[in-house]
């Protein structure tokens, strides 16, 4: 194939896009990330949790097909595997809570008794004081066996190579301003690389950049708090994950102490979303709802980044409906560390062999 095809954005979604058109045989594939480095926005600041029980059952669905190309990769990306699978412990009422009753269903789910619960992590409180029990809602603990954590430099580390050992071209500090599908794009110097396809892979940036080439696809970046604290006392990296569905929280242990998060989801400007102490708190007062940890919380370090959503919340993956030659891989939401690799091959497919046979193209697809 000659047609030359670049990509803007080298955070996970370009990276992952690049690599799945150049293993499809796409030759002629460029890369352009406006920073000095690859990756250095959501795609290196998130949680990297592997959790694929959610709320939207197509997303589910996406995070299955993720969970397991990363369990066990593509041999290109050269690894045996990029989870940790420590599990998930999931807190909540499947009573009241739908996607709760389909994880509970599945045939690995365990459900956990307070003593395997304290057993598989000391430090989460079996009956959080705070959280409301009442007859008709009462929180329950499952394990979700096979999910964890994601090798999240590993992966992006294999995905880099990968893009050496296909010949990807990959420019860094190269912003690109303006498209111009079928013919190529412009970077804020004014220089212009010819491409006969565009693919939008700049996540909180992806609506302006897709609107200088007349497309009016939507894409809503909101402000997420991640902080890590200092536990106390001596942490197992085998623990499991655990999120709780009620007051929303998680905790993961990574190496620097927990890493805790309340969940949070604010619609923001991406050009704008400064940290918020008040969010802060409520990751603290929630921690001391949820584990055992020092009453005093000595906060190691605390950011915010962006999650970005398309139309009703779901990827965006496939052609422009209206612009020809403009293609996206955007809008992953909280999910594209887990969900990067299937949406890329979606992606690949689709742009080289004119459709997608994928049973969740027209769940992603930008027309919809
Ligand atoms: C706090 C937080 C926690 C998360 N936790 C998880 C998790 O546990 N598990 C999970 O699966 N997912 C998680 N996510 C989601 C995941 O991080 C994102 O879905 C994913 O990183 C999005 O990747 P991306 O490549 O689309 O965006 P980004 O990583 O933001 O990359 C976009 C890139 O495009 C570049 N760019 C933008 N405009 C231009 C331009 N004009 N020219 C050139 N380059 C440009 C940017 O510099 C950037 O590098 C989390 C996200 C956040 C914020």
């Amino acid at each position: 194939m000659s047609t030359r095809t670049l990509i803007v954005g080298g955070g996970i979604a370009g990276l992952a896009a690049a690599w799945a058109l150049a293993r499809a045989g796409a030759r002629g594939v460029e890369l352009h990330e406006q920073d000095t480095q690859l990756a250095m926005h959501a795609s290196s600041r998130n949680a990297a949790i592997l959790r694929t029980p959610m709320p939207d059952p197509v997303l589910e669905a996406a995070a299955l097909e993720g969970a397991q190309l990363l369990r066990t990769p593509p041999r290109d990306l050269g690894a045996d595997s990029f989870v940790d699978t420590n599990g998930v412990v999931l807190l909540g009422d499947p009573l009241h809570t739908p996607w709760l009753q389909r994880v509970v269903a599945r045939p690995q789910t365990q459900a956990l008794r307070a003593d395997r619960l304290q057993a598989l992590h000391p430090l989460v409180r079996s009956v959080a004081p705070t959280i409301q029990q009442s007859a008709t809602s009462v929180e329950q603990a499952w394990l979700v066996p096979d999910e964890g954590s994601i090798r999240l430099g590993a992966l992006l580390t294999a995905l880099r190579s990968a893009l050496e050992h296909y010949g990807v071209r990959v420019h860094t500090r190269s912003t690109i301003t303006h498209l111009e599908p079928g013919r190529g794009a412009y970077d804020a110097q004014r220089r212009f690389y010819p491409a006969d396809r565009l693919v939008v892979a700049t996540g909180a940036w992806a609506q302006p950049l897709a609107a200088s080439a007349g497309s009016t696809l939507r894409f809503q970046p909101t402000r997420r708090h991640l902080l890590i604290a200092e536990a106390g006392r001596a942490l197992d990296a085998r623990w499991p994950v655990v999120w709780a569905e009620q007051a929303p929280f998680y905790a993961r242990v990574v190496t620097r102490g927990l890493l805790l998060s309340s969940c949070d989801e604010v619609a923001v400007d991406a050009q704008h979303a400064p940290v918020d102490p008040r969010v802060l708190s409520t990751i603290v007062e929630r921690a001391h709802a949820r584990l055992h940890v020092p009453a005093h919380l000595a906060v190691r370090h605390a950011w915010s980044c962006l999650r970005t959503h398309g139309p009703n919340e779901r990827f965006v993956v496939g052609p422009d409906p209206l612009v020809p030659d403009l293609w996206f891989l955007a809008g992953l939401g909280g999910h594209g560390i887990t969900c990067a690799l299937p949406t890329a091959l979606m992606l690949a497919e689709w742009m080289t062999r004119g459709t997608s046979t994928h049973p969740l193209a027209a769940a992603f697809g930008p027309q919809r």
